[in-house]
């Protein structure tokens, strides 16, 4: 009984959240029961350590950028009840931008078709992995440290013909900048794609993933076990690019995320708690 009031308090600390498409929302249990399950739309989302506090769990909420907006809701689920949080979600306010590449980038062929839909499988199927184990312990860090010249989010338009959104943080940086992990982790993929040109993928754990595009040089392999802060290669201008950058990006629970809000919100968690009122 206990537990269930903590959790209701908890949970009635929220209200209606208003969450922006593309953003991670983070849930914080004081208390949770055991058999308790988190659903959001038809997935299940994982119930986790809290990084600072071992009597604490905490649930990552990824909003897809494509989802609609309005009311959407996170239930609870446990033996002796049902407990629902209602999120609002929001358009924010994302800038569009209209960019011009090789038109092969835009209308590949037969056989870039064919290997673009090979990579997308590749990619999904390493993004629907759930690895068990908590790879990080820390927070994350940027991959570089430099301006950002493409936000998460933004609505572009490639060569006046295909409508996208930028699923990543595009961060300035000449042929040759070191890249860095953002956190501990696992590398599970560390090629060459058509779009994302020399590509690195970290799996840090419990469905959080982080990548790397447009690499000229990789420095890991697949397998490798890196340390936040690692070298993983130095940027580059291959794949579907306008000019050299570092493409960043987070995937989370199968979802794109903004990587760098992404951030914050992890970061918070190991932030001192503001002290009780006596
Ligand atoms: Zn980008």
């Amino acid at each position: 009984m206990k537990l269930i009031i903590a959790l209701f308090m908890a949970v009635s600390l929220w209200g209606t959240d208003t969450v922006v498409k593309g953003t991670t929302k983070v849930l914080t249990f004081s208390k949770i029961p055991a058999d308790a399950t988190v659903r959001f739309g038809a997935k299940t989302i994982p119930i986790l350590t809290h990084p600072r506090d071992a009597a604490k769990r905490i649930a990552f909420i990824p909003i897809n950028y494509r989802c609609k907006t309005g009311i959407k809701t996170v239930r609870i689920t446990y033996r002796d009840g049902v407990k629902e949080i209602d999120l609002n979600i929001s358009n924010g306010d994302y800038p569009s931008e209209t960019i011009t590449v090789a038109p092969s980038k835009v209308t590949p062929n037969k056989k870039q078709r064919e290997r673009t839909s090979r990579e997308y499988h590749e990619a999904m199927n390493i993004y629907r992995t759930f690895s068990k184990k908590r790879y990080w312990n820390q927070p994350f860090i940027a991959p570089m440290n430099s301006h950002i010249t493409s936000s998460f989010g933004t609505a572009r338009m490639y060569n006046a013909t295909l409508k996208s959104y930028h699923s990543g943080t595009d961060f300035r940086a000449p042929v040759g900048t070191p890249v860095h992990a953002t956190n501990s982790g696992v590398v599970v993929l560390a090629k060459n794609r058509y779009y994302a040109g020399n590509s690195v993928l970290i799996d840090h754990g419990e469905g959080i993933y982080s990548c790397y595009y447009h690499l000229s040089t990789i420095h890991v392999k697949k397998g490798d076990v890196v340390k936040q802060g690692e070298s993983l290669g130095l940027s580059g201008m291959s794949g579907r690019v306008t000019g050299p950058h570092l493409h960043y990006a987070i995937m989370l629970n199968g979802i794109q995320v903004d990587p760098l809000h992404f951030h914050t919100q992890v970061n918070r968690l190991f932030e001192d708690e503001p002290p009780k009122q006596p």
